[in-house]
């Protein structure tokens, strides 16, 4: 049956080449140069197969034109031609109604086979996904959403999603790419299976970091995908003009890749891509990109919410931090020392080992703010507490209690242990060169924890024994009475 058809493209050259091509497949054969000039054609007559070639309309610009033509349709054969790095146009065709694609650049010989499809079958002549496919995308999509959880356990996200999608029936291997914070497109996982389980992407395209500057990354679908945002999609290894990529593509048995990307939260670049490499270069059912295009979604939600995770913990981290430390000086506040203070002590008790608290104040403070002003004040705080914590025991905490008065909280340690170290303070305080007032000195307490001794009666009797060593004449310790 000799068949009626209409070609649109605005490219004169792409006309003529498809008139050379397929012009003897069809009884007549009309050209168009714009959707609206082939709109005027088919009010004339419906042909019996429209086909569009994309090279060269936006979607942005041309979506809702071709849309139309496709709606006005209504189910007859349509076929699209469509680039290789723009596949973002099938989904968005395939909402106006069905639609047969091929990929190009395409081999005149497998076009004129596609031509033919569609022109001698008047039933399956668009791709449609079996019962069995849609069987198989249900699970993929089961598969997908179940990698979502316990997002933060070993394997990471990304090993997952490649896991899920590498046993939908087909897939030989799947890879996630991932733009880093600083701009760095990196593989982050991959898993191959079959005749592409040694596939490894880091040697195909020669490295596995910085991949938005590799020279494949035009050729490569889940790169393009990653650096345009578009979906890509190669149904020929050979398509993108790299045959040392499509030889070792087919080496591993692949016929057909996918690049979809992972959209960010927001305008600007994509998050990364999934890439998919498939064992058949059959065209896809509307189901499958559209599944695709929800398990990218579903990969971008996963990584906002490992990002959440990890803010979520920065900022407990923050509180913690906030909540327990002294601002000046970056020691251990009052509450949080007395809970330290507490703990220690249970500690003490249930082992039996000693336990010193050491209490120490600065002496004639008032004097050094009155003379030198508040703000060497501040500085001399903070050059004693620097000073202190420099000489503890990692198992020390330094605390402080009050204006000028801190604590030190000491495990394994007795009084005589306790009196040593509160000298060694007494004396590197005394020594410290403080900026804008030349030195100041501490009085020190020191006591041991008594048997049987709540933590409220040793802080009292180690500031007592403080207040002694001020009453002493400053500058020296003493050692608190049972
Ligand atoms: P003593 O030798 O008896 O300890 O005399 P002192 O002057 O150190 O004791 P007093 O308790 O009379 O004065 C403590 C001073 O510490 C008074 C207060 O203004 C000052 N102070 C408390 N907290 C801060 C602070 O955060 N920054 C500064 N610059 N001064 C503080
Ligand atoms: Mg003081
Ligand atoms: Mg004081």
């Amino acid at each position: 049956m000799s068949q009626q058809g209409i070609y649109l493209s605005p490219m004169a050259q792409r006309r003529a080449g498809f008139v050379e091509a397929c012009g003897p497949l069809f009884g007549r054969l009309q050209l168009a140069d714009s959707a609206d000039t082939a709109a005027a054609l088919m009010a004339e007559a419906a042909p019996g197969l429209l086909v569009i070639d994309l090279e060269r309309f936006e979607p942005g610009i041309d979506l809702d034109a071709l849309g139309a033509l496709l709606a006005r349709r209504a189910g007859a054969p349509t076929l699209l031609l469509c680039p290789f790095a723009n596949a973002r146009w099938l989904p968005l065709l395939n909402a106006f109604g069905p639609a047969a694609y091929a990929i190009t650049p395409i081999e005149p010989e497998r076009l004129q086979a596609s031509v033919r499809r569609c022109l001698e079958s008047s039933s399956s002549w668009a791709p449609a996904a079996d019962v069995d496919s849609l069987r198989a995308l249900l699970a993929l999509r089961a598969r997908v959403q179940a990698a979502l959880d316990e997002r933060d356990e070993e394997p990471t996200l990304a090993e997952r999603l490649c896991q899920a999608l590498v046993e939908w029936p087909g897939v030989l291997h799947a890879a996630m790419f991932r733009l880093k914070a600083d701009g760095d497109l990196q593989l982050d996982a991959e898993q191959g299976r079959g005749p592409a389980a040694g596939l490894r992407l880091g040697t195909l395209l020669q490295r596995s970091e910085r991949l938005l500057q590799v020279p494949l990354r035009h050729a490569f679908p889940g790169l393009l995908a990653a650096a345009t945002g578009e979906p890509a999609l190669l149904d020929t290894p050979e398509q993108a003009g790299e045959p040392a990529l499509a030889d070792a593509l087919r080496a591993h048995g692949v016929a057909q890749a996918l690049g979809i990307p992972v959209p960010a939260d927001g305008p600007g670049a994509p998050r990364g891509a999934l890439s998919l490499l498939l064992d058949d270069a059959g065209p896809l059912a509307p189901e499958v990109f559209a599944t695709l295009r929800d398990c990218a979604g579903l990969a971008a939600l996963g990584l906002r919410l490992i990002d959440m995770d990890l803010e979520t913990e920065q900022l407990l981290a923050r509180l913690t931090y906030v909540s327990t430390t002294d601002a000046l000086t970056g020691v251990a506040n009052r509450r949080h020392g007395e809970e330290l203070l507490e703990r220690e002590v249970r500690r003490a008790r249930r082992y039996r080992t000693p336990l010193a608290l050491l209490s120490f104040d600065i002496d004639r403070f008032k004097a050094i703010n009155d003379s030198f002003g508040h703000p060497v004040g501040d500085v001399a705080l903070r050059t004693v507490a620097d000073c202190v914590r420099g000489l503890l025991r990692s198992s020390d905490v330094l605390v402080r209690s009050g204006g000028e008065e801190f604590h030190v909280i000491a495990p394994h340690t007795s009084a005589i242990d306790g009196l040593k170290m509160a000298e060694k303070i007494r004396h590197a305080v005394e020594q410290a060169a403080i900026p804008g007032c030349d030195h100041v000195t501490v009085s020190l307490g020191v006591a041991q924890l008594g048997e049987q001794e709540s933590a409220d009666s040793l802080t009292q009797r180690v500031d007592a024994a403080m207040a002694r060593a001020k009453r002493a004449g400053r500058n020296c310790v003493e050692l608190a009475m049972q």
